[in-house]
């Protein structure tokens, strides 16, 4: 649990971070499978750091990539797509944020 220990290590709270999440991702079959966590923390940004498993393989990785949207990664060992699809209510809060 590289994050965890990351937050722990830290002291990072939610407001600390632009952007904090724990998924589960899709596999080819559309199933949600694995699961994927992200955390960009606002000292470090724009870098995010990724752990998951990965829904078509099994792989369980980590690793540190630039946030964007929209956000994917690519699974370490079979190269599968595991995309971060936005949720609802962060729409709306970047919405809010625009306005
Ligand atoms: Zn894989």
């Amino acid at each position: 649990m590289k994050i965890a220990e990351f937050i722990k290590k830290n002291h990072i709270k939610p407001s600390d971070c632009i952007y904090h999440t724990w998924r589960q991702p899709l596999n080819k079959k559309k199933e949600r499978a694995g699961n994927i966590r992200v955390i960009v923390w606002k000292k470090e940004a724009p870098k995010a750091r990724v752990e998951y498993t990965c829904p078509e393989c099994g792989f369980t990785g980590y690793l540190e990539t630039i946030w964007k949207r929209p956000f994917f990664i690519r699974c370490e060992k079979c190269g599968f797509r595991i995309s971060v699809p936005r949720m609802k209510d962060e729409i709306k809060r970047e919405r809010k944020q625009l306005n």
